[in-house]
């Protein structure tokens, strides 16, 4: 066999503490561990082997069952590889080892073939799949920055070109609060891609809504590979302070400012990934401690929500908010764009690492995903347009 192979971060949002790389049979095990950077409990990784020659190659997620999620689901995980810069698909399975201590690791492997594999929790999405979504000479998307982030990176903004002037029903779309929750920006990918076709449907929303969108909101800890749930010094989601407490915040309250300016009615979507194993989509909802109305507008998105998604338990597609912060819980982006924008519904909408129902999911399945939310909006928006 040919010399031990090299093991490290991906080039673009990497995340991996290479714990040990040793030959095992005809190939290589290599153990590591998602590293939490700037979160206390860490989940996303993101590292490739290469210099197999060929050999096949066994990954060992030490430290599995101290991620975010439940520990007792962790063989439902579906992690994903990919060969020589292909494309990345699921594991089939992977095993789970508990040992004598009680920690649990997880194994999945790669059957060979390959000079280089690649191996992330979920597939991993950054400026480049973003940059090839937008390609397309006849994309309706205008594309500007509102500011820059902490380590010098403009912030992106997209605007659906169309009618200015006046006021039209506004949707104003954002993802990688937390920047290692991947879902959510596969189902904004698919919002992305269906307003930009030439199907009937996409024509007609393109008339009807004026759509705003921030694709990477840490947009650092998505090219720096950080999980970003929790990030320290300040979750991104708790950030939305009256003064605010992270520049990107700063920047798009700024230009939550001026979408209010053109827009009424409005709804802003915050896309998220949950905990690693939990199946479904949902909308978490504002805390009861948050206005009546404010809650009502999050239970009717859900409903909007549940008419579309057939295949999962109406009650399923909203959940009540009541776990712990480490910061003042309620200094999210819903409750600012409640209080400071003129009572604006924001719905925080869950998307699973995993699966629906049982299937795992797919970059396909995402993108029709994030169809059914814009159709959520859309149905939501003409409710308030009407009345
Ligand atoms: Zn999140």
């Amino acid at each position: 066999m040919s010399q031990e192979p090299m093991v490290r971060p991906g080039a673009i949002s990497g995340n991996g503490c290479i714990l040990g790389v040793q030959r095992a049979g005809s190939g290589w095990e290599v153990a590591f561990a998602s590293e939490p950077r700037t979160s206390p409990q860490p989940l996303w990784f993101h590292i490739e082997a290469s210099g197999l020659g060929g050999a096949p190659v066994e990954f060992v997620w030490e430290h599995a069952d101290i991620c975010l999620g439940s520990h007792t689901e962790l063989a439902r995980l579906r992690p994903v590889l990919r060969a020589d810069g292909g494309d990345w698909t699921r594991v089939q399975a992977v095993t789970v080892d508990q040992l004598d201590d009680g920690r649990k690791h997880v194994r999945f492997s790669h059957a060979g073939g390959a000079e280089a594999v690649a191996a992330a929790f979920c597939y991993p999405y950054a400026p480049p799949d973003l940059d090839a979504t937008l390609a397309d000479a006849a994309s309706p998307w205008e594309r500007c920055s509102i500011g820059v982030t902490h380590e010098g990176r403009p912030v992106t903004r997209l605007r659906l070109a169309g009618e200015r002037g006046g006021e039209r029903p506004g949707l104003y779309l954002m993802a990688r609060q937390h920047s290692g929750e991947t879902p959510g920006s596969w189902g904004l990918d698919g919002i992305l891609r269906h307003l930009a076709s030439d199907a009937d449907e996409a024509r007609e929303l393109r008339e009807a809504l004026d759509v705003w969108v921030c694709p990477f909101v840490d947009l650092d800890g998505v090219v720096n590979g950080d999980y970003g749930k929790d990030a320290l010094p300040w979750d991104y989601n708790r950030a939305w302070e009256r003064l605010p407490m992270r520049a990107s915040v700063h920047a798009i309250q700024r230009d939550l400012m001026r979408f209010r300016k053109h827009t009424q009615p409005r709804l802003v979507i915050d896309l998220h990934g949950p905990g690693h194993s939990t199946p479904g989509v949902y909308v978490q909802l504002p805390r009861s401690e948050r206005p009546e109305a404010q809650r009502q507008g999050g239970l009717e998105f859900g409903a909007d929500l549940a008419a579309l998604f057939p295949e999962l338990a109406a009650a399923s597609l909203t959940r009540e908010t009541t776990y712990a912060s480490r910061w003042n819980k309620l200094s999210t982006l819903g409750t600012w764009t409640w209080d400071f924008l003129e009572q604006t519904q924001c719905v925080t909408v869950e998307i699973s690492y995993q699966r629906l129902t049982d299937e795992p999911l797919t970059p396909d399945g995402y993108h029709e995903i994030g169809r059914r939310v814009l159709r959520a909006a859309h149905a939501w928006l003409s409710r308030r347009d009407e009345a």
